[in-house]
């Protein structure tokens, strides 16, 4: 290939669409630039209509009305999402579950109108999480127990920018960057070659406040916070994610979490399952799992040695 058409030098086509109830932006470089942030764009709303918990026609939402009665067929992705996140949520003992479905929607239920749930209602809810999608047979599952709830939220995000990812590759792409709110991934370096540059928002801060940044190339950094979407009840803070082994959503004490990894994916699930696990669990499970993470609550920096060749402090 001629040296000329290494790099793109002529601007990028950028785009911002709200998508996955999060803003999406993206901006690839190169002939396809503009072809591909379309196929891209519709691919994420096609991953949206398949796992959406707010879509009565999604195959997320099927399957939760289908529990504990009858299989249902789904699509590939679906299938392949749902074996990842369980190969997940066994690798990170069950902090990261895609079964916290009904535990997530009592919590969301609970914000928007005000009340608490009951003790007893969380019990019951946290029942309803484990290890249950019981696989019929190839591309056929269901839900094992009636009231169970799957929710992709902690994952979905990830495995689109990895399709997106694909996109832009299949068409040549050189120089290209997704950010699915938060959820970034990128093929190649910048279109100077340097590294992508990622900033690490400050927990709590405005947006656009960054304590670092991470240098990435051809990989994903995701970022989850327990301060992000959180929400007061009986003048408590909670947070978004849920703690799978109680119930109950994890404190919301301004703790950040930074994942790199090849997958977004896997990036996106694990970030969230370090917030559950919390600011020492979570380091410790990074270390000993060689993953490259940064935990940040505003006083303590905890960086990972793989994370620390690419982190750099503002
Ligand atoms: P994230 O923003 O990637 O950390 O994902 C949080 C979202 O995933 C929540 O809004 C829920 O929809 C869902 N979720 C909450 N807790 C968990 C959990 N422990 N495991 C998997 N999904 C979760
Ligand atoms: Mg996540």
């Amino acid at each position: 290939m001629p040296e000329r058409n290494r790099n793109w030098r002529g601007l990028p086509a950028e785009c911002w669409d709200v998508l996955m109830g999060t803003l999406v932006h993206q901006r690839v470089y190169g002939i396809a630039g503009a072809f591909c942030t379309e196929l891209a764009r519709a691919e994420i709303e096609r991953l949206e209509r398949l796992w959406s918990v707010f879509r009565p026609d999604s195959e997320v939402s099927e399957l939760g009305r289908r529990a504990g009665e009858r299989p249902f067929s789904v699509s590939p992705e679906t299938s392949a999402i749902l074996g990842l996140a369980s190969e997940l949520r066994a690798f990170t003992k069950g902090a990261f579950d895609v079964t916290a479905g009904a535990a997530v929607e009592l919590w969301r239920r609970a914000a928007a109108s005000g009340r608490s749930p009951t003790a007893s209602e969380v019990t019951a809810a946290r029942a309803l999480i484990g290890e249950c999608v019981l696989e019929v047979s190839e591309r056929t599952v269901q839900l094992r127990r009636r009231g169970q709830r799957l929710d992709l939220g902690a994952i979905g995000k990830g495995y689109a920018a990895d399709r997106c990812v694909s996109i832009y590759l299949q068409h040549g792409i050189r120089h290209g960057m997704i950010d699915l709110g938060g959820n970034v991934a990128v093929v190649g370096g910048a279109p100077d070659r340097s590294a992508w540059r990622i900033g690490i928002q400050i927990p709590g801060g405005r947006r656009g406040e960054y304590f670092g940044y991470v240098e990435a190339r051809d990989c994903s950094v995701v970022t989850s916070g327990n301060y992000e979407r959180n929400f007061e009840l009986d003048g408590r803070q909670y947070s978004h994610v849920i703690d799978p082994r109680t119930g109950w959503p994890v404190p919301c004490d301004a703790l950040s979490v930074t994942v790199m990894h090849a997958s977004s994916a896997y990036a996106d699930a694990l970030a969230t399952a370090l917030l559950v696990m919390g600011r020492d669990q979570g380091f410790t499970f990074a270390q000993d799992n060689d993953l490259d993470a940064l935990l940040f609550d505003r006083r303590n920096l905890r960086v990972t040695a793989g994370m620390a060749r690419a982190f750099h402090a503002a």
